[in-house]
C-alpha cells in the first residue's frame, strides 16, 4: 500500500540517534511503498523553539540521506487554521475554558501523580462560560472528554502490523488544546497537520503512544481521515537510560562532525544495528 510518512521534530535542541531512526523508518517506509516522506517543524512553543534548530534538523536529514517531499510545513505559520478548529469545536459544546494555574491543578489532584500522568480534575469543567471573565483572565481550552466520547465513542486506532488498539476511558482526560502563550496545542494542531498533509502512515516513538487516544478522538470529531500508526522502539543507551536532548544524548551534529557516515548509520538503524553504547529496551 503507498504510504504517506512524516518526520514532526520540536525544533527546541538538537536531534539524536533517536530521531533519526525515526525519520529514517518513517522515509523508508514512504520510499518502499512508492509514497511520499514529509517534515513537519512542530513549533508551537514560543519559549523553547529556535530557528537555528530548523536549520540542524534539515542538515541532519540530508547528512542521513533522507529526502524530504514537499515544502515543510511550519506549524506556526497555521495558528488561523487551529484556531478555526477549535472554534468548531466551541460551536458544538466539545471544549471549555480552563482557568487553572500548574499550582492549582497539582494542588487538587490526589498523590500520587506525575506531570505527564497527572490527569486534570475537571475543575473548569461545566462552569458557566463567563466572558468578561475570559477577556481578562489567561485561560487555556480544555476538550470536554466526556461531552466528546458521547459524540463520537471510544476512539481505538490500528498499528502497522494489523493490531488493533481500543482506548479505555482512562486514557483520555481533557487534554488542553489551546493556551494563552501556545494557540494550539500539540494534540490539536498534530492531527490537523496530518490530514493536511494527508498522512496515511504516522510514525514516531513509543512514548508517544499515549497520545494516541485523544488525537484518535479529535479525528473522530472533526471529520478527519484514519491513518495507521508505527510506534517504534526508542533508542536507549546500553543502560537502559532515556536518550533526552536535555541531557545531552549525543547528537547527531556531533557525529557529523565527527566524520560519521550518516547514510551507512541509517542502514545500520534500519536493519536494528545501534552503534556501540545504545540499545532498544528489551520487552
Ligand atoms: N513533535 C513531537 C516530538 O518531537 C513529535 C510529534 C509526533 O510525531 O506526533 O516529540
Amino acid at each position: 500500500m503507498v504510504v504517506t510518512t512524516r518526520f514532526a521534530p520540536s525544533p527546541t535542541g538538537l536531534l539524536h540517534l533517536g530521531h533519526a531512526y525515526s525519520a529514517a523508518l518513517g522515509h523508508d517506509r514512504a520510499r518502499r511503498s512508492g509514497g511520499r516522506f514529509q517534515l513537519r517543524i512542530e513549533d508551537l512553543d514560543p519559549s523553547r523553539s529556535r530557528q537555528e534548530h530548523v536549520a540542524g534538523i534539515v542538515d541532519d536529514l540530508g547528512w542521513l540521506g533522507l529526502t524530504v517531499d514537499d515544502e515543510p510545513l511550519v506549524q506556526s505559520r497555521r495558528l488561523p487554521i487551529y484556531a478555526e478548529a477549535l472554534e468548531r469545536l466551541r460551536a458544538e459544546g466539545l471544549v471549555y475554558p480552563c482557568f487553572c494555574t500548574r499550582a492549582d491543578i497539582v494542588a487538587s489532584l490526589n498523590a500520587p501523580h506525575g506531570d505527564a500522568g497527572a490527569r486534570y480534575p475537571g475543575t473548569c469543567r461545566g462552569h458557566l462560560e463567563d466572558p468578561e471573565r475570559r477577556a481578562s483572565t489567561p485561560h487555556s481550552w480544555r476538550l470536554d472528554s466526556a461531552a466528546a466520547l458521547e459524540r463520537a465513542g471510544l476512539p481505538s486506532w490500528r498499528e502497522e502490523d494489523g493490531a488493533v488498539f481500543h482506548a479505555n476511558l482512562q486514557d483520555l482526560g481533557d487534554a488542553i488544546l489551546a493556551r494563552k502563550d501556545a494557540p494550539a496545542s500539540y494534540h490539536l494542531a498534530c492531527i490537523i497537520d496530518d490530514a493536511a498533509s494527508g498522512v496515511t502512515l504516522v510514525v514516531r516513538g513509543d512514548d508517544l503512544r499515549a497520545s494516541t487516544p485523544v488525537q484518535r478522538l479529535l479525528q473522530m470529531l472533526l471529520n478527519l481521515p484514519e491513518p495507521t500508526y508505527l510506534h517504534h522502539s526508542l533508542v536507549s543507551k546500553a543502560d537502559g537510560r532515556r536518550l533526552a536532548k536535555r541531557d545531552q544524548a549525543p547528537t547527531l551534529a556531533a557525529m557529523r562532525a565527527a566524520g560519521v557516515n550518516g547514510e551507512a548509520l541509517r542502514g545500520d538503524l534500519l536493519a536494528g544495528r545501534l552503534p556501540l553504547g545504545f540499545a532498544f529496551p528489551t520487552a
